[in-house]
């Protein structure tokens, strides 16, 4: 099984068996990693809504 990725290539879409369906998995090296959605750490309900808040502060710099 012969499969190309370029280096510039950070992630890839594979089956994964653990999550049942296709997702992204990372690459490097030109080489499958691991699975970047079941390996991801989940975020609580807070967390997202502070990232949220950090995301729309960075896009909206407050004016001094
Ligand atoms: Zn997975």
């Amino acid at each position: 099984m012969a499969e190309h990725y370029t280096r510039s290539t950070e992630s890839a879409t594979r089956w994964c068996n653990r999550c049942g369906k296709r997702t992204q998995h990372i690459v490097s090296g030109g080489r499958i990693g691991r699975c970047l959605e079941h390996e991801a750490p989940e975020l609580s309900a807070a967390q997202l809504k502070r990232r949220a808040k950090q995301e729309r502060e960075l896009k909206n710099p407050r004016l001094f």
